[in-house]
């Protein structure tokens, strides 16, 4: 499979690619990134010189450009996205034109190649908060800040051009990540950095808001048989039934790092807080996907690449 990654260069889009260069010996990978704050090329750090690979530093927005890269290419995962809620919060504007606009200009490009999958990477947020139960798959969309508004908007796009131009398009929508080569301005990264350093812990409102966390290898995975195996339509849900609220999350990293608790600070609750999100996974699991790590065996081996 020849492959174009969008957004290649931050932190799922680049343990994807590590993770299709390591499993599949055939696969080529042109990873495209505009190499905001938020991507690296250090974190592709390994495979830059690989023959397999290519690295692109350039706009999904831009259509020339994304029209000449698709030209040779089975299949799309786009991972580029604005992708910080508090950051949407301050200023959607940039929101709307990467996450929505952007994918409208890749899957315009992608309809008039010749192209076998377009892999649409969403999120659990777009289904907005759910205090009891889980969301399906079927469930509508209910998104509350704008990142996941913006989110929202490119999943129904995605779909209308799978309906109307039959653009081979299926959608992911996965929990919170973590683990390695992840931006120091999210949750773990930043809680592990400053429990190190013996700084405050900022934690929002009581911390008893409930995220699930997936491992970031077992999201790749996932990601990974659903794009060669998943069925052209159709969203998959990928979670890992690892629920927890920010408190746990902050105490389970004070303990790794060996921190002391009064470093937990409470600050005021970010606007439009969704108080819980969790999602059912039968879909993917029908696929043979189960995810591999704990919460706990993923967080040691996080903290372990932080402070190393
Ligand atoms: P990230 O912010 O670490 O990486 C985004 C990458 O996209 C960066 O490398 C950035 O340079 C690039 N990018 C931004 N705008 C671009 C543009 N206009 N053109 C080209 N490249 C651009 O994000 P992430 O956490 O790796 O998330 C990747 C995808 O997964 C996003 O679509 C996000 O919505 C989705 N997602 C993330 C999570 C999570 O927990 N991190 C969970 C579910 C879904």
């Amino acid at each position: 499979m020849r492959i174009l990654v969008t957004g290649g260069a931050g932190f799922i889009g680049s343990n994807f690619v590590h993770h299709v260069l390591d499993e599949h010996e055939d696969d080529e990978v042109i990873t495209l990134d505009a190499l905001t704050y938020a991507g690296s090329k250090d974190n592709l750090d390994g495979v830059l010189d690989d023959p397999r690979h290519e690295f692109v530093e350039g706009d999904i927005r831009d259509h020339d450009l994304v029209t000449d890269l698709v030209d040779d290419i089975d299949a799309i995962v786009n991972f580029a996205a604005e992708s910080h809620v508090d950051r949407s919060i301050e200023g959607s504007k940039p929101f709307v034109t990467t996450n929505v606009q952007g994918t409208q200009t890749l899957l315009d490009a992608a309809n008039e190649a010749d192209i076998d999958r377009f892999l649409q990477i969403s999120t659990d947020e777009v289904y907005g908060q759910i205090l009891d139960g889980k969301f399906s798959e079927n469930d509508s969309l209910n998104p509350r800040n704008p990142y996941a508004a913006t989110k929202a908007g490119a999943d129904l796009l995605a779909q209308s051009f799978q309906t109307t131009h039959d653009l081979p398009v299926l959608i992911t929508r996965t929990c919170n990540n973590f683990g390695p080569r992840q931006h120091p301005e999210k949750l773990i990264p930043k809680f592990i950095q400053n429990a190190d350093s013996g700084e405050e812990l900022p934690v929002y409102g009581d911390g008893l808001n409930v995220r699930e966390w997936i491992y970031v290898e077992d999201n790749c995975r996932a990601l990974d048989i659903i794009l060669r195996e998943g069925d052209v339509g159709d969203v998959y849900n990928i979670g890992s039934y690892a629920e927890k609220t920010n408190l746990e999350v902050t105490e389970a990293i004070l303990d790794a790092v060996d921190a002391d608790d009064d470093l937990i600070t409470f600050v005021d609750d970010r606007a439009g807080h969704d108080q819980r999100y969790a999602l059912e996974t039968e879909k993917i699991e029908a696929l043979g996907w189960k995810p591999e790590y704990t919460f706990e065996e993923g967080l040691e081996r996080t903290v372990n690449y932080y402070l190393n």
